[in-house]
Parts: structure tokens; sequence; C-alpha cells
């Protein structure tokens, strides 16, 4: 499924974020940038060891923001790793947090000229983001975030076939009121 934002092609893809061939990747990472489990472990385990070298020599990233390493053996220039919100109900900033996390990833794809951006569902494995609320999330801030940015794909990877209908709807919802 597909659809255009300005001169931006949105995408949406079933499978696994690590085999996708795009300039950045972009990983659901924890503010320690430790590596952990869900789509973090996934990116760590085929992309290297090189990649957590280099997530150690930076430290750390506050939620809703994000940092570049390289993507070590993954097929991507640039690794982008954000941190969304842990859902805590809502009203702790889960919304604006989890639209900066998308926007951080796509100005620093952006400064690193990437020109296709492949995202996971941030936030909703392990830190509970109820999933049609951040798919909607996802799509209305890169969406916005294109009136400035333009990049040739933005490519959102999903896993289940749950995420892929929620994701497809979301589209739809866009695509009629574009
Ligand atoms: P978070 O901690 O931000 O909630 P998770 O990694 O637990 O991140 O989950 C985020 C999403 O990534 C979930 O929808 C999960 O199904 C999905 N996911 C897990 N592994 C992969 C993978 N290899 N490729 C793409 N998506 C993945």
């Amino acid at each position: 499924m597909e659809t255009t934002v300005g001169s931006t092609r949105l995408t949406l893809v079933q499978g696994d974020i690590t085999t996708q061939r795009v300039d950045a990747i972009v990983n659901a990472a924890n503010k320690a940038l430790a590596g952990g489990g869900g789509v973090d472990g996934a990116i760590h385990r085929a992309g290297g060891p090189d990649i957590m070298a280099e997530c150690r020599a930076i430290g750390g990233c506050p939620t809703g923001q994000a940092v570049r390493t390289t993507a070590g053996r993954l097929p991507a220039q640039h690794l982008i790793h954000t941190v969304g919100p842990v859902w805590s109900g809502g009203s702790r900033g889960e919304p604006e947090l989890l639209a900066s996390a998308y926007r951080s990833s796509l100005k620093l794809a952006a400064r690193h000229g990437a020109r296709r951006v492949a995202f996971p569902s941030i936030s909703t494995g392990v830190y509970g983001y109820p999933k049609a609320l951040a798919a909607a999330a996802a799509l209305q801030t890169v969406c916005a975030a294109l009136q400035r940015l333009s990049f040739d794909e933005v490519r959102f990877v999903v896993f289940s076939d749950d995420d892929r209908e929620v994701y497809a709807q979301a589209m739809r919802s866009l695509s009629e009121t574009a």
C-alpha cells in the first residue's frame, strides 16, 4: 500500500526492518542505547557489534530525541536510534514525545542526506503505546514534517498482520483527509 505526500512516497511494508534496503533505518531504542528485545534486539543482532560500540560512545538519548550511528552490516548507510515514550495512560506527554521521536528521526535522516527512510512502529511493543493511536500519530507527524523536508520514500515497516491492518486503516484515513 502507498500514498504520496508532496514528492515523498509513503509506503507500508510487512516484514523485518533489518532487511530493508534504504538509506536510513530507524531503531526503537531505549534511553541508555543499551540494546534490548523487540526491534532493537533484532537490529543489533543483524547489524553486528560495531553499532553497540558507537552507541556506548554516544552514551544515551533522551525520550523523543534521536541519535545517529552507522548501520553496521544492515543494508543501509545510517541507523537512527530514537526513543519513544513508555505508555502510561496518555496524560504524561506521550503523544508529544512520540511525535517528537518521528520528527527528530526525520530531521536527522535529512541532515545526513538520506532519501529513503524506514520506520518500525515505535513504542507499540514493550512500551505499550496503543497501536491505532501510535499509527495515526506516526502518519500525521511524518506528513506534517514533509512540509519542510522531502524524501523519495518514507517506509513504515510492520511486523504483524494486526499492525499491517492498523497502519492500512491509518493510511486510508490520511488519504481521505488530505
Ligand atoms: P518499543 O520498546 O518502542 O515498544 P518494540 O521493539 O518492543 O519497541 O516494538 C516496536 C514494534 O516493532 C512492535 O510493533 C514489534 O512488533 C515490532 N518489531 C519487532 N521486531 C521487528 C523487526 N525485526 N522488524 C520490524 N518490526 C519489528
